[in-house]
């Protein structure tokens, strides 16, 4: 009986194709496999097969399969899932999870292992050496590290006979975790969660915890028990852990390392093609049992997770916004649901969204009340900056400079925190008052002084620094208006001429290793002041951060879009929560010209219970998010009177469902990047009502001309 394979393309294509399968192939689902594809060839994965019906037209057979490993079957269902979910292509999701899957293989790796046989001399440091080498084999480096032994002394016992070298492949490079290690002694509140999520693990399936502690209270201790029941019940179980920021990957990366005596796979954007391939095929041979990677890595082909833990989980890094439009703690519940795996939220800022669905008795909340130990929380103060003016040109307001004097003066460490890359945001031209913009993108230019260019943040568009201004010509007359984290370092610098100051931003740091660099060199105590921006403010420790000024507090609420009060709490809380770890009080001061505001009230109470019952009411009097759905369109096209009129006709074509409003189409914020005109659709509906389902049905109807996109944004972050 022959069958067809229906093979879904990392393409955007709205469905999977159909192929005839050649006799002797024998597929299976999530095979890789070669299709023809017009006059090319490409690669994808069988998503179905079913027997061919006589009378069909001949189908194009399925070219070859590929040697690699299969994508699982759940993977393939979370992978459609969440093209529907977020009214888009299979393709999208898809290409993501096969990242991995195509670059090149990595090549074997050399490893020494022990052979049994004894040495003819057995000295203090050849038995360290076999005494290490029988609990695996490992590259020649590691165990003449860990053994604490010379180069010299491994390769006489390879001579001898005693340890031997040995060729494996690179997916099989993934040590198996250790067990039996135990973890730091948990305080009792610790202890109770601990103890919460190891039952949870034992019981097995789908359920979702809120790990809700305040920072500093030990929520990575407690998911490394997580981690370790999960792996401990089931030998074929697997771990992913989530982080927001490829920045943080490092210290959690070092903390499962050491716990387990294994280095978990790292997946991120910057990890190396042959790396990138490695872990790839580890998680799907399932002999890479846990992964700490960046969003992306929710769609690697994991065979048997067991619990997925997303840390941070209000982080708006989590929401990704070009090409496949996702929200990645949102689908890692999903995939949990799919996987029959347990989710871990964890956070000292939960969601308002996580926070309703802990309130209404959907997920375990578990809460962490204190620091560990001896650490207490910062006092946080306001400095009202109607009141405390500053001087013209300075950002820095007399209270926060004296702070920062003492801190200095005591040997321990400030964070500047600025949520604002570059010297200044805006260069305006004071002969004609112009506001220098891209040519193309209707957002400010942004001066850089280190690389001497003006830079538009949303395009990358970026030019030098003109002599005249581009519009009258003038001579000298543009100036830089407000500051960026380069020109509060500048004033640092004029304010404390002898500290060691040192920028955190993502133009200043080139990669991941140079970020780490810096947070080391923090860590260690090498820098006195660190201006920066949210990059610095999220998960570390700093043990002699004593003192956090926030530049800038009304920064966030300006857009004043829907969740501008929510994210601006959580920044500020997660920055000024970075002073005063150990046994060192620490001390925040708030910089603002709205204290009254329940943002800086919340802070400076340290009350945000209060500050998240207040939001949840006014979320809930406007059906917004988490108790309503949003969804928003954003159109956009070269030509402006075809824009307008394809958005006039879609807005005629939208369903009428009970429970849905549309609003728009409306000229959006940004009316204009790369040259490309936009107009926006926001659509609110109850929580009852499937929104994904209303804008597949909206989109079926619509036919956007050539030179029109438009791209869906299920519950979106932005508004511009
Ligand atoms: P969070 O993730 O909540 O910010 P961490 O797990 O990073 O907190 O813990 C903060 C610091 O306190 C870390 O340096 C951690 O090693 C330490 N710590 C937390 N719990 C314990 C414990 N039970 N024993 C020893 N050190 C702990």
């Amino acid at each position: 009986m022959s069958r067809i394979a229906s093979v879904l393309l990392p393409l955007p294509l709205p469905e999977a194709f159909d192929y005839a399968e050649p006799e002797e192939m024998g597929l299976c689902v999530g095979d890789q496999v070669a299709v023809p594809l017009g006059s090319r060839e490409v690669h994808g994965v069988v998503a179905a097969l079913r027997p061919a019906e006589g009378g069909n037209r001949p189908l194009k057979p399925v070219a070859a399969r590929l040697e690699a490993e299969p994508l699982p079957e759940r993977t393939l269902d979370f992978i459609q899932w969440a093209a529907r979910y977020s009214v888009d292509l299979p393709g999208g999701p898809l290409a993501i999870a096969l990242r991995g899957a195509r670059a090149p293989k990595a090549r074997p790796e050399r490893v020494i292992e022990a052979t049994g046989a004894e040495p003819g001399r057995l000295t203090p440091a050849r038995a360290r050496a076999l005494a290490v080498a029988r609990t695996g084999p490992r590259s020649g480096t590691d165990l003449a590290r860990q053994a604490e032994v010379s180069a010299g002394v491994i390769k006489g016992l390879v001579d001898e006979g005693a340890l031997a070298v040995r060729w494996i492949p690179a997916d099989e490079r993934f040590d198996a975790p250790d067990l039996t290690r135990t973890g730091q002694a948990l305080n009792a509140s610790q202890a109770a969660a601990a103890g919460l999520l190891q039952a949870m693990m034992a019981e097995g399936g789908f359920q979702v915890a809120l790990l809700d502690g305040v920072t500093g209270s030990g929520k990575t201790e407690v998911y490394l028990e997580a981690a370790q029941a999960a792996l401990a019940a089931d030998p074929e179980a697997q771990v992913l852990v989530l982080l927001p920021e490829i920045a943080l990957t490092q210290a959690v990366i070092g903390r499962f390392a050491e716990r387990f005596a294994a280095a978990p796979g790292e997946w991120h954007s910057e990890i190396p093609a042959a790396q990138r391939r490695k872990v790839w095929d580890g998680v799907a041979t399932g002999r890479c049992r846990i992964v700490v990677g960046a969003r992306s890595a929710l769609f690697l082909p994991f065979r048997h997770l067991a619990l997925i833990v997303v840390d941070e989980e209000h982080d708006t890094s989590y929401k990704q916004e070009d090409g496949f439009i996702y929200q990645a703690r949102d689908l890692a519940v999903a995939r949990g649901k799919i996987e029959g795996a347990s989710v871990v939220l964890a956070s000292a800022t939960p969601s308002l969204e996580t926070l309703r669905n802990a309130e209404a008795g959907r997920y375990r909340w578990l809460r962490l009340a204190t620091r560990h130990g001896t650490a207490r929380l910062p006092d946080i103060s306001l400095v009202d900056l109607r009141e405390t003016a500053l001087e013209t040109g300075r950002w820095l307001s007399p209270p926060l400079v004296e702070a920062m004097a003492e801190t200095y003066a005591a040997g321990e460490q400030t964070l500047l925190f600025l949520n604002r890359r570059g010297y200044a945001p805006l260069v305006l031209c004071k002969a004609c008052g112009e506001k220098l913009t891209a040519p193309d993108t209707e957002s400010w230019l942004v001066e850089h002084r280190y690389t001497g260019r003006l830079v538009c943040h949303l395009t990358g568009f970026s030019m030098p620094k003109p002599e005249r201004c581009p519009h009258c010509g003038a001579t000298e007359s543009l100036v830089s208006i407000g500051p960026g984290v380069e020109r509060v370092e500048e004033e640092a610098r004029t304010l404390f001429p002898d500290a060691r100051i040192a920028v955190f931003s993502s133009d200043t740091l080139w990669d991941a290793r140079e970020a780490r660099n810096l947070i080391l060199a923090m860590e260690e105590g090498q820098i006195d002041i660190l201006v920066a921006t949210q990059a610095a403010a999220k998960g570390h420790n700093f043990p002699n951060l004593t003192l956090v000024g926030v530049v800038d507090a009304d920064l966030g609420l300006r857009g004043g879009d829907l969740r501008a009060g929510e994210r601006t709490f959580q920044l500020l809380a997660q920055a000024t929560g970075r002073a005063g770890r150990r046994d060192r009080p620490g001390r925040a001061i708030l910089q603002t010209y709205a204290p009254e505001h329940p943002v800086m009230q919340a802070l400076q109470a340290q009350d945000r219970d209060a500050f998240i019952q207040a939001e949840l009411v006014e979320r809930e009097l406007a059906g917004l998010p988490p108790f309503g759905r949003l969804a928003a369109v954003i159109v956009s096209g070269p030509d402006p009177q075809a824009l307008e009129a394809f958005v006039r006709q879609m807005a005629e074509l939208a369903p009428n469902t009970e429970g849905v409003q549309v609003y728009g189409p409306a000229d959006a914020p940004l009316g204009l990047i790369r040259g490309r005109r936009r107009k926006r659709f926001l659509i609110r509906s109850d929580r009852t009502i499937d929104l994904s389902a209303y804008m597949a049905a909206w989109r079926a109807r619509i036919r956007p001309p050539g030179a029109i996109r438009v791209a869906i944004d299920i519950d979106p972050y932005s508004f511009f």
